[in-house]
């Protein structure tokens, strides 16, 4: 693994688990939202069985105390009752119990409910802002409304449930403009916001906590991956490096003998399998002995570079390959007939010519110069690779007296 891929993996891993922590922080807002308006919906429901119980025994009686003072809305004839030990009793309709029971919960735990209607017998009983929106909707079909609002300057999830007139109702809303069905009013539940936030927050400790570890988790494994492969890379391109040396002539930078050998080897093969022709060419520098005597061992392993540099110039295709062979020696393998290679061999000859080296000590030119022998042997079963070899050595010995400078064919 590079370092930028290292650096985007990185990048990508955190991008993943950034967006599951923004999502799952989303849901649990959600979840916690919906947890408040089914409990809201819970008491209200809770509250509604209480008013049916007490709607169907009629009201319920209870002493009258300074809490509870006989209630002056309520218009029936036994409102006010005195046991035979003389003790007063004053009758709880469904709504003054609301009332009752919304101020102890209020006490206890914060959570309110109202009883309400858009015309409020009790002045107490009258909507907020909220709760007419919620009565209004009640009007236009909806049995239910629940909303983030605030009471007070505090937030709470607000739950309004529709309150129906029911048969046990009529007894009291006897009038005939009471029928069952009517939406009467509403009671709002609301729910501290805080109650659900701090319960969001412990669960948003534990998402950060267990996001953080996971994305430490998942870095550390990247980068274990990122530096194995770091360690894979250099023993790789050591034992590379190495190979190279071992196939590779210093002084020229060509492939050396070693190379060309298991090159040929392989390619002479190839062509026993196919039966195409291989070609070779052996080049020798003329008079180099003389080039160095003149000029200076400095100047002779210049002028081999030189030379190696103009040669390689005509080898980019995969089967053909040049070597130094050994001393002021090169050897070409390429799989080609005979009229190619001497085609390749005259412009490797000409190649090295307009380098216009001078050589002081050559017999033959002011410049440096190359004799090349060629030679083309169609690969058989009978036949060893060295043979070609041998018929391109002895093309060169050919070019060496026939006056240098020139290409010769080996000509069996
Ligand atoms: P010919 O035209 O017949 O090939 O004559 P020649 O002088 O080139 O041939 P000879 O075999 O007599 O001499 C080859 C010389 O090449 C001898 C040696 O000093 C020189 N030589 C071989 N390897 C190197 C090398 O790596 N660096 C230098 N500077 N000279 C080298
Ligand atoms: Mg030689
Ligand atoms: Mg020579």
């Amino acid at each position: 693994m590079k370092a930028t891929s290292f650096l985007l993996f990185s990048m990508l891993w955190l991008m993943l688990i950034g967006l599951s922590f923004y999502y799952q922080v989303e849901d649990d807002k959600k979840y916690g939202q919906k947890i408040a308006y089914t409990q809201a919906e819970m008491f209200f429901r809770h509250i509604v069985l209480m008013r049916q119980w007490n709607a169907g025994h009629g009201g319920v009686y209870a002493p009258v105390t300074e809490q509870n003072p006989p209630n002056p809305y309520l218009n029936t004839p036994d409102r006010d009752v005195t046991t035979s030990t003389g003790q007063k009793l004053t009758l709880i309709n469904p709504a003054l119990m609301t009332r009752q029971l919304a101020d102890m919960e209020k006490s206890h735990s914060g959570i309110r409910f109202h009883i309400t209607s858009l015309t409020p017998i009790r002045p107490e009983n009258k909507a907020d802002a909220w709760e007419t929106k919620a009565l209004q909707a009640f009007v236009q079909g909806r049995q239910s409304y629940e909303e983030l609002s605030d009471i007070g300057g505090q937030s709470f999830y607000r739950y309004m449930g529709a309150l129906v007139l029911e048969p046990s109702c009529l007894k009291c809303h006897n009038g005939p403009e009471h029928k069952v069905g009517d939406v009467r009013g509403g009671i709002s539940v609301s729910i501290p916001s805080s109650s659900i936030d701090d319960f969001l927050s412990v669960r948003l400790q534990w998402l950060q906590q267990s996001h953080l570890l996971i994305a430490a988790i998942g870095l550390m494994a990247l980068l274990v991956a990122y530096w194995a492969q770091e360690r894979l890379n250099k023993r790789l391109t050591k034992a590379r490096s190495h190979l190279q040396l071992a196939y590779l002539d210093s002084l020229t930078l060509l492939p050396n003998r070693r190379y060309y050998d298991a090159f040929v080897r392989r390619e002479w093969k190839r062509a026993t399998r196919h039966h195409y022709p291989l070609s070779m060419i052996m080049i020798d520098i003329d008079f180099f002995k003389a080039y160095n005597d003149s000029l200076g061992h400095v100047e002779g392993d210049q002028c081999l570079r030189q030379v190696a540099r103009t040669l390689r110039r005509y080898f980019r295709r995969s089967g053909d390959l040049i070597a130094r062979y050994g001393g002021e020696e090169f050897c070409v393998v390429a799989a080609c007939d005979s009229l190619q290679i001497m085609q390749l061999a005259e412009i490797l000859r000409t190649a090295v010519e307009s380098m216009k080296l001078p050589h002081p000590e050559s017999k033959i030119s002011q410049y440096v110069t190359i004799s090349l022998g060629v030679a083309t042997l169609i690969p058989r079963e009978n036949i060893e690779f060295g043979d070609l070899l041998l018929h391109a050595d002895r093309a060169l010995y050919d070019a060496k007296h026939s006056g240098r400078n020139r290409v010769e064919k080996y000509r069996g």
